[in-house]
């Protein structure tokens, strides 16, 4: 029998992605030490700025799974069978997720059967419970107000800062893992090693959160993700435990702009969103955006390799940060822990195969994602309420209905699957020349049987 290696392992960042991977690395038996640079988020005052709930899916389900944590995560947490859209009078549209067997089993899911509804689950009790379950385990150790400062990548250590004392220290491990979201110090050391890729993207959309309150909230329809979609920009609504709403307003930053004076922001929601304003109330927009100094901004970030020298790796938004319109950020970096732990297993815990081989296999199709996180604003902002799309959407589910191992909606391979990203994208590319190609064959066939058609009434006059 071999002996059971056990390795020190530092992960910096203890926000969603760090947390689960301590639990992950904990139940592999190594010592875990994580090292935050914010103070600990379960006695802390919130910190506001980021979303407060977010969609999980199949993904990140799965990863929750295999750490034990998917019951009592999915128990607090709302589920959303479809999209319901908003038009300009208020009308709404439900477009569920799965409208042909609202409970299927298909060769990418790989377990049991399920329903495809994405859940809404609250940011700071996730996280909190994620740093709950790490510390269960004795191998595993949370430090917080801990700031990775610097790196030195030959001697495969980590400089610390100690943010209450201004002390610095040096920590050595055997993997060192970077789970410290998009604007990663780890990945900024990474930088300046030869051959890393790095590219970041903003785009020139911002967000503003709105809240509807518990006590209205049964005004909207339950169990939904509502989306107010107007072309170049929309508003979507999750829901929470308490029966409050949180609502996400994208919109380009010069649009914003209009929402300065009190005057502007009554015009700009009569207009636009008529129906969100018993909801959230008019006085409270007022105030919401009369205090605003800048909406927050959305950036995408790409790198290449996630990985540096046989110890260092980076997951989660620190390798890969995407726009939110898939709704799977953390659903990724969830998934980066479950992979990561997949392949140690398999790997026989060799630390630099394991490093290797996940930048190898993780990189491109974690590229795939935050391409496809892009194109999904388009489709949630003005696609969905085109004719086109619609039909499209009722061939796709159509297929899926008879083909449900080979003809998986996009949507489905991303939010209800563990398909390779990459293969999403490749699927669809494959599905798009399908559908191409009997638009095409259809279009002849009318042209033929108008054309003999014409030329036999020509003949019979
Ligand atoms: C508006 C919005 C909506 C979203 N909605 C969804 C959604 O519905 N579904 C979904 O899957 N994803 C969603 N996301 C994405 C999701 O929020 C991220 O993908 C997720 O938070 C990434 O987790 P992370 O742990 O990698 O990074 P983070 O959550 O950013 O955590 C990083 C942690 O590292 C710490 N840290 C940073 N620097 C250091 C340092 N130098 N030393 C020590 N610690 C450090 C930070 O304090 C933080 O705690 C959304 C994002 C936004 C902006």
């Amino acid at each position: 029998m071999t002996e059971k290696k056990n390795i020190k392992i530092i992960i910096i960042g203890g926000g969603l992605v760090g947390s689960l991977c301590a639990s992950f690395m904990g139940k592999r038996g190594h010592d875990v030490a994580v090292y935050e640079k914010r103070s600990d988020i379960r006695t802390a005052k919130l910190s506001p700025g980021r979303s407060i709930n977010l969609a999980l899916s199949h993904r990140g389900r799965r990863a929750l799974r295999s750490v034990g944590l998917e019951n009592e995560i999915l128990k607090t947490s709302i589920p959303m069978k479809g999209r319901l859209l908003h038009d300009l009078t208020g009308k709404t549209t439900s477009i569920p997720y799965d409208p042909v067997t609202n409970e299927v089993k298909f060769k990418f899911y790989g377990d049991s059967p399920t329903k495809l509804c994405i859940y809404s689950v609250g940011r700071n009790f996730l996280n909190q419970t994620l740093l709950r379950a790490a510390e269960k385990y004795p191998n595993v150790k949370l430090y917080f107000n801990q700031k990775l400062v610097s790196s030195n990548f030959n001697q495969g250590t980590v400089t610390l800062l100690n943010t209450n004392t201004c002390e610095t220290y040096e920590e050595v491990a055997e993997l060192i893992i970077g789970a410290d979201g998009a604007f990663s110090s780890l990945r900024r050391l990474m930088q300046q090693t030869p051959l890393f890729d790095f590219s970041q993207k903003y785009i020139q959309h911002g967000y503003v959160e709105l809240s509807i309150p518990p006590e209205r909230g049964h005004l909207i329809t339950p169990n939904h993700l509502h989306i107010w979609p107007r072309g170049e920009f929309m508003m979507i609504a999750l829901p929470n435990q308490d029966n409050s709403w949180t609502l996400t307003l994208f919109m380009p930053f010069d649009k914003f702009e209009n929402l300065k004076t009190e005057e502007g922001i009554r015009k700009f929601f009569w207009e636009t969103f008529p129906d969100s304003i018993e909801l959230i109330e008019e006085n409270e927009l007022v105030r919401v955006f009369t205090r605003l100094n800048n909406p927050s901004t959305l950036v995408s970030v790409k790198c290449k390799p996630y990985h540096v020298g046989s110890k260092y790796l980076i997951i989660g938004d620190a390798a890969h940060a995407m726009v939110p319109f898939y709704g799977q950020g953390m659903n990724a970096g969830f998934e980066d822990c479950f992979l990561l732990d997949d392949l140690l297993g398999k790997l026989d815990e060799d630390i630099q195969k394991t490093v290797n081989q996940f930048s190898e296999s993780r990189v491109e199709s974690a590229q795939a994602i935050c391409d496809l996180a892009m194109y999904n604003y388009e489709e949630m902002k003005s696609l969905v309420t085109k004719l086109t799309y619609r039909i499209r959407r009722a061939l796709d589910n159509a297929l899926f209905k008879q083909f449900p191992d080979k003809w998986v909606p996009l949507y489905n391979s991303v939010s209800f699957s563990h398909m390779d990203y990459l293969q999403c994208l490749e699927n669809r590319k494959w599905q798009d020349s399908v559908i191409n190609k009997l638009l095409l064959l259809l279009i002849t066939m009318l042209v033929w049987i108008a054309g003999f058609v014409s030329l036999k009434l020509w003949r019979a006059i």
